[in-house]
């Protein structure tokens, strides 16, 4: 077996990829600056960040400099807010008006060949005290994926984003239950806002990818798992327990 990541993070066979992050330069809330996401990257062997600011694509020159040599793929992506909530989106390279609507966000990302993703869909969402972020103001019941299965954004979407850094366990069980029930590609992200949690959740890939084009194929192939370990010094899938 090659060793595609390589890095001093212990990925082992599988090439390393942060799905989901968020830089000081397009989001108020994250304090991850560019030059910090470069040099974090790199220290822990990862093999692809992808910088997904909210409703605006990221220019990729910013940190091209830096970025050379690093032996990291830098890419950007969008997650745009829709009415259905957070989608992760892969071929748009800049916001356009009326995507609020994931349908339009589906038809304008076709055209495109891009590829979307349900990101952190159950985020508060199995808590009753949270319902009313629920589309129909009614909890989610954690022991009944192939109900919430049903939910609109998954017919919609190419993935679902089965581990994110910033759920809690149950919420991203849960996702990865409702993946599987429904056949859709499973990636990770770590949705950082700043630079220690870079990385610690990661999609991983049985082989390298180049560029975005890549990346896209490989989701829609469905050829991409969520895992996590990169940071602790061993990459394992993000299963189910027993
Ligand atoms: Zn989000
Ligand atoms: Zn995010």
């Amino acid at each position: 077996m090659t060793d595609v990541g390589g890095g001093a993070g212990g990925s082992g066979r599988y090439f390393t990829i942060d799905l989901h992050l968020h830089t000081n330069r397009g989001s108020a809330d994250s304090n991850l600056t560019p030059a910090d996401l470069v040099a974090r990257a790199r220290a822990i062997g990862i093999g692809a960040v992808c910088i997904t600011e909210h409703d605006n694509a990221w220019n990729l020159n910013e940190i091209a400099a830096q970025a050379a040599g690093s032996g990291v793929i830098f890419l950007h992506g969008i997650e745009v807010t829709t009415e259905m909530g957070h989608v992760g989106v892969f071929g748009l390279n800049e916001y356009v008006g009326g995507i609020y609507k994931l349908r339009e966000l589906r038809r304008v990302v076709d055209k495109l060949g891009g590829v979307m993703i349900a990101n952190h869909p159950f985020r508060y969402k199995l808590d009753p005290r949270f319902s009313f972020i629920n589309p129909d103001h009614q909890a989610i019941d954690p022991s009944r994926p192939e109900t919430a299965a049903k939910l609109e954004i998954f017919a919609m979407c190419d993935a679902v984003e089965t581990l994110n850094g910033a759920c809690s366990e149950e919420e991203n069980r849960f996702a990865l239950q409702v993946a599987r029930q429904l056949g859709l590609a499973e990636v990770a992200g770590s949705d950082s806002h700043s630079k220690n949690s870079v990385g610690c959740v990661t999609t991983l890939l049985d082989e390298p990818i180049a560029n975005e084009r890549d990346l896209i194929y490989m989701i829609k192939a469905r050829k991409t798992r969520a895992g996590r370990g990169l940071l602790a010094g061993g990459v394992a899938p993000f299963e189910l327990p027993g």
